[in-house]
């Protein structure tokens, strides 16, 4: 089924009878080509690419609980492109032009909204680093556009100048980023898959990873042995828990992030902000909450719960910016899983067990990345080969000393 205007109408007139399922509840066969682990944002963008762009078959997506719990359905929704560093920046552009197609390829209302992302600016060398990076970017065959305090003032009357530790003095924008319905994305990859003959098999959990003469040949799960003659794994804050189970240690650690909601207010934010001089990032949603974000707790754990110390800091950040927001009550919080690799970049690679594949270390940056992330992983797992925007994002970087440390932090998951 299609979905269009017409349709909307003809439903309507015909009491709403001729919808169907978005996706089959599949059940799982003996045996696929490939089985993508985890039924998040990148797994099914995986499973929809290879299917749709690399004409391959006989394709499953193997979720432990339901499509949507995870970090897909969890984030706050920002997507943008604005990285500075060569390793970054031609992938993450790459998603960037993904979305900006992606209802017309699925055939699913997302909500892709381009509405900007601006980075506040509150001292003279962030003015250099945040010139800097927007130079980068233009390089890359980006947006980006620096503003003034002038130009801001006019812009967002709203915000506080002249706070005395944190005066604002400019801004690095880039239009073309924005926010999109985060579980929306899920479900219409998961339709778009779906129509393409691809299984999605829900309530399915992965308990190990069965190999042969040094090769991976199936998965055991808790709905019994599903073999394959390829693996993909794909699920982000997890993903140490499934190589653990092929005894390999990941450059990563899972870190819990939250993500607040105030109550529905009337439009007063045109786009998304964040601050320069600590953690916070803000955007309204179309119902009117304002959602929003800091740093990640701080902690190692799998726990899809955070604690109050970061709701206190994550509220100062606002304040700091727009005190206004202290008026606003906090409606909804949530935490979700994060991977933390070493620098802060992700991985897209070839395991050394033949026939596993992996995907993850996308610390909290990851749902931006999610249709570039499939498409790229679906070439590796077609071709054998990386894709062009993802050829830095290996393994052996790690042991080279190759870093793509977009923030220059070091070996300190938990900074960046
Ligand atoms: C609060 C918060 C805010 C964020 N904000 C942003 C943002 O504004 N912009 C941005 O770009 N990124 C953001 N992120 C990061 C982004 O959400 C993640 O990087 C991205 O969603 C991870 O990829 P995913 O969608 O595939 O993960 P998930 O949706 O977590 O998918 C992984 C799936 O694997 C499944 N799984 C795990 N173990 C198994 C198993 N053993 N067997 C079967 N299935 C398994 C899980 O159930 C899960 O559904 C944020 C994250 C959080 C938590």
């Amino acid at each position: 089924m299609r979905y269009s205007g017409f349709r909307v109408i003809k439903e309507a007139l015909t009491g709403h009878k001729g919808w169907k399922p978005t996706w089959r509840d599949a059940e799982p066969q003996p045996e696929y080509d490939i089985i993508i682990i985890g039924g998040g944002g990148h797994g099914l963008a995986t499973a929809y690419y290879l299917a749709k762009q690399f004409g391959q078959k006989r394709i499953a997506v193997v979720e432990k609980g339901w499509i949507g719990g995870g970090n897909v359905g969890r984030n706050t929704t920002i997507i943008r492109s604005n990285y500075m560093l060569d390793g970054n920046e031609p992938f993450y552009e790459f998603s960037l032009k993904l979305w900006e197609g992606l209802e017309q390829d699925f055939n699913y209302n997302a909500m892709v909204s381009q509405r900007g992302i601006l980075n506040l600016i509150h001292s003279d060398p962030q003015r250099d680093a945040f010139v800097r990076r927007g130079n980068a970017m233009i390089l890359n065959g980006a947006d980006a556009e620096y503003l003034s305090r002038e130009q801001l003032q006019e812009e967002l009357p709203f915000l506080n100048y002249d706070n005395a530790r944190f005066p604002i003095k400019g801004g690095l924008a880039q239009r073309r980023g924005g926010t999109v319905r985060h579980d929306a994305v899920a479900w219409g990859y998961a339709r778009g898959a779906d129509q393409h003959g691809v299984d999605i098999i829900q309530n399915c959990e992965v308990k190990g990873i069965r190999q042969k003469n040094g090769k991976a040949i199936g998965v055991e799960t808790s709905r019994g042995f599903i073999g394959a003659k390829k693996i993909g794994c794909a699920v982000a804050g997890n993903s140490s828990r499934i190589m653990g189970m092929v005894n390999r240690k990941l450059p990563i650690e899972s870190h819990v992030l939250q993500a607040f909601v105030s109550e529905g207010l009337k439009p007063v934010l045109p786009g998304v902000i964040t601050f320069g001089a600590g953690h916070f990032y803000v955007s309204q949603s179309d119902k009117g909450g304002l959602v929003f974000g800091g740093d990640i707790d701080g902690y190692n754990s799998y726990a899809q719960r955070g604690n109050l110390p970061v709701v206190e800091d994550v509220c100062e950040g606002g304040m700091a910016i727009m005190p206004m927001i202290g008026r606003a009550r906090v409606l909804r919080m949530w935490g979700g899983v994060m991977d933390m690799s070493m620098d802060g970049s992700p991985i897209i690679d070839k395991t050394d067990i033949e026939g596993l594949y992996f995907n993850g270390g996308w610390c909290y940056g990851g749902f931006k990345a999610t249709p570039a992330s499939g498409w790229c992983f679906a070439h590796l797992l077609a071709k054998d080969e990386p894709h062009e925007t993802a050829t830095a994002y290996r393994f052996d970087r790690f042991h080279k000393g190759l870093m793509i440390d977009e923030k220059g932090m070091g070996a300190q998951p938990n900074l960046h």
